[in-house]
């Protein structure tokens, strides 16, 4: 059978795997998903999307759909841990008129989001991918149970801990940042729901997202705090500004969910043949600037622009794709490693240097840097409207 006649197979239902696969659907290709879970993982408590990240998941689902799935914001708000406000970021200005916005919303949402988008059928559950043979012409796919599968071509987009990736970097042990990160669901209501607060510590660092029934919660805490859980979570921010402790006090069991934080540094390796990476398998970070969703959104919309254009030699679109996305990838991993290890110095006097060096940072450079973090280069609105 002719490679063009088989369909392309995205290894990985998370969201960078299935907005790839409704973009390319739409546009025409026979594109399905082989997911490794049973069904569509729907936990994993709140996310933060970018200007970016949003004006990637409107190209996706459309803006109405993608803006239903949660709240907006219109300023991030930076303070120490005397609640002294360090910088008043006015995202939603800085945004507008870019085709993106400032939201948060539950994974488990979007997921659903984009199953519902994409259609059941077009996935298979219960498939892990164990790895994969470019035979010049198709790509043989081995499932975990020893069946095989032809594709036209492969995309690993399985995540942190992908085969995919594996296969075609070898293995490449996690960095661990000694940084926990806690996410949290609470009863307790913002006062302000047009904004995110980011409270900076010592060897810890609170993110407040309020919503309409209640408020979501990032805390990180270094390693060598030793938080095991809830109760200590509480003591290690007593005096810190309100709302912290309320936040933490009215989420109830059940409603957190706890991480150790890891990233790999970037690779040049992305692809050989008629196989690439997307997401998290390509380019895991940490998720100290919220960038992993939004990467991999993007990596979807330019990944369906050049195969769309290249349908006959994926092989050639690949390429492509790979050489518009790994420099600013890569950045935004550094980036996010960066503040992993800045953000929450664990010495008083390396905390309150570290706040008196951001509180002179003008205002007109973090807000360039915000800028450039939402203006890709390579996935602008053109791209994304193309697809339509
Ligand atoms: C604590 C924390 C907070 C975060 N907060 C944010 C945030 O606010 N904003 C943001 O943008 N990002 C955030 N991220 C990052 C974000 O969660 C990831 O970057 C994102 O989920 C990557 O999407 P993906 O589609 O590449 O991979 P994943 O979401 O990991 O999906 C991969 C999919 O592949 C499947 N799979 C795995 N192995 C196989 C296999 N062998 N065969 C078939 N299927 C397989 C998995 O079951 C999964 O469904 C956060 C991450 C963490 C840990």
């Amino acid at each position: 059978m002719a490679a063009a006649s088989k369909p392309l197979l995205i290894a990985g239902a998370g969201p960078g795997g299935l907005a790839l696969a409704i973009l390319l659907r739409r546009a025409g290709v026979d594109a399905r998903v082989l997911e490794r879970a049973a069904g569509p993982r729907t936990g994993g408590g709140a996310l933060v999307l970018w200007p970016h990240g949003t004006r990637a998941l409107a190209a996706v689902l459309g803006e109405g759909a993608a803006r239903a799935l949660g709240p907006t914001f219109q300023r991030v708000h930076v303070r120490g841990w005397t609640g002294a406000l360090t910088h008043d970021l006015p995202i939603g200005k800085l945004s507008a008129g870019k085709g993106g916005w400032l939201m948060a919303l539950e994974r488990g949402r979007l997921i659903e989001a984009l199953v519902g988008a994409l259609g059941r059928e077009h996935i298979r559950w219960g498939a892990p991918v164990e790895s994969a043979t470019d035979e010049g012409d198709r790509v043989s796919i081995h499932l975990d149970d020893g069946e095989q599968i032809e594709a036209s071509a492969l995309v690993g987009a399985d995540g942190f801990h992908s085969k995919v990736a594996t296969q075609l970097r070898g293995p490449v042990p996690p960095r661990l940042a000694n940084m926990i990160a806690w996410i949290g669901s609470s009863l307790t209501p913002g006062r302000d729901e047009t904004r995110l607060t980011s409270t900076d510590g010592q060897g810890r660092r609170f993110l407040h997202i309020p919503h309409a029934g209640g408020s979501w919660w990032y805390a990180y805490t270094h390693a060598s705090l030793a938080v095991p859980d809830m109760a200590s979570l509480r003591a290690c921010f007593r005096g810190y500004p309100a709302p912290i402790a309320d936040l933490i006090a009215t989420t109830p069991d059940g409603g957190w969910l706890r991480f150790d934080l890891q990233d790999r540094p970037p690779s040049t390796v992305w692809g050989d043949g008629r196989i690439t990476l997307l997401g998290d398998a390509a380019h895991p970070c940490t998720p100290d600037l919220g960038q992993g969703v939004c990467m991999a959104l993007e990596d979807a919309v330019v990944l369906a622009r050049t195969l769309t254009s290249d349908v006959g030699a994926p092989q050639t679109a690949f390429r492509r794709y790979e050489g518009q996305r790994s420099e600013r990838t890569a950045g935004l991993q550094r980036a996010s490693w960066a503040v992993s290890q800045v953000s929450c110095a664990t010495s008083e006097f390396a905390a309150q240097a570290r706040d008196a060096v951001f509180s002179v940072v003008p205002r007109t450079a973090i807000l360039g840097g915000f800028a450039a973090m939402f203006a890709d280069p390579s996935a602008q609105t053109t791209g994304a409207k193309a697809m339509k």
